[in-house]
């Protein structure tokens, strides 16, 4: 059996573990993401790999590489966090790569969360068996990943495939990375919350509540979250026949927070889809849930040590 380790790195916490190539979690730790930033999260690191080091080699596993996802824009070649995110202090321009293998010789590759998380599914969730992929993680904003022949489209960089970025209404919400009414402005939780937040403030109401509120008072059948949840299938479907046009995939695989327990959320897309786009290319595309949950991050962080050698 082969090992490698993973390490999920995010803006609330920290997974990191050993993984087979089988995708079994055999070990795993989770720690809070430091708050200090950078400094902080580096000599975290040393201490997060070197203890797995040790537990590897007592259980004599020996281990092929070091595979990292992390929230922010990653240079994959360079193994750089071009730019980081907002919940993470000082993380952008940091060389994880080069720091890294400052203290061991195993190779080292480094991705962008939702990038690895689409090398998961591909592998051993939802899109298996399927080498045209789309994968976008609906959470605290819209990630995205795109496969194609199996492989994931990076651009000159690798900050290709910003999918919850792509604008579905020029004229719509100011966005945090500077555009208007992109799709994460309609389908990300933060989004989802803010909506009925604003709904509610105009009816002169406490605007106090989160996306889960909102969901649950959709299936309350309540009136204003309808509204809201209607907003978000609308602009989540034009968003993925965009994607299908795009890039004619089999399969459009949907993760994250807002997607637990989310398959009422695929039945409305369906509908909504039905007359949406061309039909040559909408019709038979599959929209499924991803398969897997907690460990997707570390699994497909461990998937790059394996599919990069
Ligand atoms: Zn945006």
């Amino acid at each position: 059996m082969e090992y490698s380790i993973g390490i999920d790195i995010g803006g609330t916490k920290i997974a990191a573990g050993i993984i087979s190539k089988e995708g079994e979690v055999v070990h795993k730790s989770t720690v809070p993401t430091p708050s200090m930033g950078k400094d902080e999260i580096l000599s975290l690191l040393k201490e997060i790999i070197q203890n797995l080091l040790e537990w590897a080699a007592d259980q004599q596993l020996a281990l092929e590489g070091i595979g990292i996802g992390t929230a922010g824009q990653v240079g994959f070649f360079e193994g750089k966090i071009v730019s980081g995110t907002p919940n993470i202090k000082n993380w952008n321009g940091v060389p994880l790569r080069d720091e890294i293998q400052a203290y061991t010789d195993l190779p080292i590759y480094i991705d962008n969360d939702v990038n690895v998380l689409t090398l998961a599914e591909y592998q051993f969730g939802a899109a298996k068996g399927c080498e045209e992929v789309i994968c976008l993680a609906l959470g605290t904003g819209v990630g995205g990943g795109v496969l194609t022949k199996g492989e994931l489209i990076r651009g000159t960089w690798g900050g290709g495939a910003e999918l919850g970025h792509m604008t579905i209404d020029m004229n719509g919400k100011e966005c945090n990375c500077g555009l208007r009414g992109c799709l994460e402005t309609y389908a990300s939780g933060t989004w989802i919350a803010k909506r009925m937040q604003e709904l509610l403030e105009e009816s002169g109401l406490d605007s106090n509540i989160t996306s889960y509120d909102v969901i649950r008072l959709y299936h309350e059948e309540d009136e204003m979250a309808g509204q809201v949840i209607q907003t978000m299938i609308r602009g989540l479907a034009n968003g993925i026949v965009n994607l299908i046009h795009l890039f004619n995939p089999q399969v459009v695989v949907l993760g994250g927070g807002v997607m637990s327990n989310g398959q009422w959320i695929i039945d409305l897309l369906k509908d909504e889809m039905k007359t949406m786009g061309m039909r040559s290319l909408v019709d038979d595309v599959e929209i499924r849930q991803s398969e897997l949950h907690n460990d997707s991050g570390l699994i497909g962080a461990a998937i790059q040590t394996w599919l990069y050698k």
